[in-house]
């Protein structure tokens, strides 16, 4: 085929900044092809596109592409018709003859158009206009520029280009004049220990604030005043003050390094991380940034300098015996670029875990179909989960954001239909005093007495927790201490929904029962393959099970109708290989298996459940990890990620050797992870789950589910041993309240009908003696969906169309909620 060749220029005038730009068709034309080569899948566009480009190679794709938009053969007439489009300077999709032309594609050619790299600071509206080509209303104009000065404005060119495609983009980096609201805190940070650049807000954690400023700022930032923006840097004398607090407090085994972005000091960086890999009791680091999101070129630039230096400095920690973890925020599917999930892969490749938090924001991300796919796209690159922040800060000019709390409670219901269980994050707010996970370790108690904008919220904290470190924080005049012993503050925000006031929980008297040991019928290792879920509908033979919309379990046995089945569905993401074999005797079929799978464009991880990660660790070979590696496909088109899952019911059965093998696996970008079950007077109190939730997160291991009640090897045992629902929220308590933040579990129940997260996605019914539990996210359109012959199981009914059901083995010494 003769090469395409056409070095006519196209001219084009944005209209609002009023700059001219020209641009080859040649390169438009290459960029195209680009693109279509390595994005053109559902995920990067949809499936709608896929349809109308079809199969083949991107010359073809291209060609019907432009033909579709009634440019048959004619590439100069198509993009001469759509680049006006990009230019008419008003964010939002794009069409020609009616046919929508996907957001990253278009990103793509705006790299031509807008090739400028690096951030600039805006000091006023004209040049706001004449840098982002948008809009500004003239009447408008008067009362920005007090925004502005009020409350600095930086955009990185990334940035600008996806603002002129994405209103949810631009709604989180566009100033508007709704900020001059004198609604909101100056500051939602109290009570804390300062001392330079380093703050202490939990025992066992300090933040170095290692910079100030941010290459690009969010309009819902905390820190978004201007006297904030424009705070002096630290030195690295002040690091190494900083440090050598550190050394002195053993008591501090993580350490946040964060900003602003903490990447834009590279001299305060590096002497953080090498001043805090020589001291033995600082055990991991969490590096904060946004810019994987909105400025991945601080990344990427200069030859991949930083990729390079965070991947040479994890190993440097690794032989110190501590890891390194990039913390990041992602809160809009439009945010999410091939470049960024390219970084993500890169770093998870090497051994550094991302994990992802998501503020909130009122008309940006407050529904599930956003969410679901934002997430669905960074879990396929490797990421995880770990936190949904509601509401977004209270904090003055961001009224806009806030939506009621019961809107981002009741999200969780939607994600834990219809996404993977590994990419639901937990719903979590930051409270002044500390964070709070919903359900479990806090919930909202009631409104403030004559106070319209706060509510008393239920922390895991007590007035003892802060007595060692940051001793105003108990003695505040916002907050109280409650019939529990721990402490309620008042937050600025509505509730939304009257009904989610759950009052106060009554003390309950002491239960001092013992740890038994481990029964062995329970020490089985055919147990864990117990440890799945239970089938909720029928579908393929007997060696698949549907468990999830999203899930099907497997046998290493199945058959080429099972592998139709998973095709045929799209809404399968993931599939979990049970065996209960060693690996070197299934090795073949398990890869031969993920070599199938891995042609099922819509499944983006396989997950192997291996007992003999627990029993025998040190039978899985480097060679062996090596060939997993192999099948492991962590990729910015078409991911098929892998993960191992295993599980163990206490922390003394963690060893050295479980490290060692969790740290292999873990450079080849392989995820381990977790499920324990609550075994009554086993493992069922708080310091048995958070010595196991803390040997988990030093041997690398996600702790992904804390089973409750309904498992299967629970029902056997709990019966007799039922579960108190007040020992959950004292664990998921104490985890909260003394745990690192990333190490706590998922609380959930297995049903007949699928998981759900307790308290959260199910509410409690008490009486009689027996706890049954409303399944809030399913309803039978749900079941009817995966299977039209779906009938409810016997022991079920319906309560305001959600599912109720029996949770054998749960029982509660209160009335109380959760
Ligand atoms: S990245 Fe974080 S600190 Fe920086 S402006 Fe955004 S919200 Fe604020």
């Amino acid at each position: 085929m003769a090469t395409y060749q056409n070095t006519t220029q196209i001219t084009v005038r944005w209209r609002n900044s009023g700059e001219e730009r020209s641009v080859s068709v040649d390169s438009l034309y290459r960029k195209s092809l680009e693109f279509l080569e390595l994005y053109a899948n559902a995920d990067l566009t949809s499936e709608k596109f896929l349809a109308l480009i079809g199969e083949g190679g991107a010359r073809q794709r291209f060609a019907r592409l432009i033909e579709a938009c009634g440019y048959e053969d004619d590439p100069a007439g198509f993009f001469g018709a759509l680049l006006p489009e990009l230019a008419a300077g008003k964010s939002g999709p794009k069409r020609i003859n009616g046919i929508i032309l996907p957001y990253r594609y278009l990103m793509a050619l705006l790299e031509l158009l807008i090739p400028q790299k690096g951030f600039v600071s805006i000091g006023d509206v004209d040049q706001l206009v004449a840098k982002t080509n948008l809009m500004v209303p003239e009447a408008a104009r008067t009362e920005l520029q007090k925004v502005i000065e009020t409350y600095p404005v930086r955009l990185s060119y990334h940035t600008i280009r996806q603002m002129l495609l994405s209103p949810d983009v631009a709604y989180q980096y566009m100033p508007f004049v709704e900020e001059l609201d004198p609604v909101g805190h100056t500051n939602t940070w109290i009570g804390q220990f300062h001392q330079g650049l380093l703050e202490q807000m939990y025992q066992n954690r300090v933040i170095f604030l290692l910079n100030m400023s941010c290459p690009v700022y969010c309009r819902f930032c905390f820190r978004k005043h201007k006297e904030s923006r424009n705070e002096k840097n630290p030195t690295v004398e002040d690091v190494n003050r900083a440090i050598a607090h550190v050394e002195k407090s053993p008591s501090i085994k993580e350490i946040v390094l964060t900003g602003g972005d903490p990447f834009l000091n590279r001299s305060n960086m590096a002497a953080a991380i090498d001043g805090l890999m020589g001291i033995d009791h600082v055990q991991s680091l969490r590096l904060a940034t946004r810019s994987l999101a909105y400025y991945p070129e601080l990344f990427l630039g200069k030859g991949e300098w930083y990729l390079n230096y965070l991947k040479q400095k994890n190993l440097e920690l690794q032989l110190h015996g501590k890891r390194m973890e990039i913390a990041t925020h992602f809160i809009h599917p439009d945010e999410v670029s091939p470049e960024s999930l390219g970084i993500i892969t890169e770093l998870v490749k090497s051994g550094i875990a991302v994990y992802v938090q998501t503020p909130f924001l009122q008309h940006c991300n407050d529904t599930g179909p956003e969410l679901q796919k934002l997430f669905r796209l960074l879990r396929g690159a490797g990421a995880e989960m770990h936190y949904i922040y509601i509401p977004c800060s209270p904090i003055h000019g961001n009224s806009v954001y806030w939506s009621p709390l019961s809107d981002g409670i009741d999200i969780a219901e939607y994600l834990r239909a219809h996404l993977s269980d590994r990419s639901v994050p937990k719903i979590c707010t930051a409270t002044p005093i500390g964070k709070m996970e919903w359900y479990t370790s806090g919930w909202a108690v009631e409104q403030v007495e004559g106070q319209e904008n706060f509510i008393w919220i239920r922390t895991p904290y007590t007035p003892d927790y802060f007595k060692s470190f940051a001793p105003m924080a108990s003695k505040l005049p916002n907050i109280r201490v409650n019939e529990e012993g721990t402490l309620d503050i008042q937050y600025m925000a509505k509730i939304g929904k009257a009904s989610y006031f759950l009052g106060s929980r009554p003390l309950r008297i002491k239960k001092t029962t013992l740890p038994l040991s481990i029964p062995d019928k329970l020490q089985l290792p055919a147990a864990s393959a117990l440890l799945g879920s239970q089938q909720i509908v029928k579908g393929g033979s007997a060696a698949l099970s549907r468990v999830h919309e999203t899930r099907v379990e497997l046998q290493s046995d199945v058959t080429e109708a099972d592998i139709d089945y998973i095709r045929s569905d799209t809404l399968i993401s993931d599939v979990i290989i049970r065996t209960s074999s060693l690996l070197a005797e299934e090795l073949h079929e398990i890869s031969s298996l993920i070599g199938k799978i891995g042609t099922i464009d819509h499944v983006n991880a396989v997950r192997i459940s291996l007992p003999e990660v627990n029993y025998a660790p040190e039978s899985i070979s480097p060679a062996m990890i090596q060939h997993l590696a192999s099948c492991n496909r962590l990729t910015v088109s078409n991911p098929l990620r892998l993960e191992i899952e295993t599980w163990f019911i206490n922390a003394n059965q963690i060893t050295e050797m479980h490290s060692a093998l969790v740290r292999r696996l873990n450079n080849k970008g392989i995820t381990v992870y977790a499920n324990t079950p609550l075994l009554g007077e086993i493992n069922d109190n708080p310091d048995e789950i958070y010595n196991l939730t803390y040997a988990y997160r030093r041997a690398g291991i996600e702790f992904h589910h804390l089973y409750v009640a309904g498992h299967p090897i629970q029902k056997a045992w709990n019966e007799k041993h039922p579960i108190d629902m007040y020992d959950v929220v004292d664990i998921a308590s104490k985890i909260r309240r003394e745990g690192s933040g990333r190490e706590g579990p998922r609380y959930i129940l297995q049903t007949p009908l699928g998981d759900v997260y307790y308290g959260l996605t199910s509410s409690f019914i008490h009486g009689g003696g027996d706890i049954r539990v409303k399944l809030d996210s399913y309803d039978l359109p749900y079941f009817k969906a995966l299977d039209s012959s779906y009938t409810l199981p016997k022991d079920v009914f319906i309560d305001d169309g959600k599912p109720v059901i029996p949770m054998p083995g749960l029982v509660s010494s209160t009335n109380f909620p959760v």
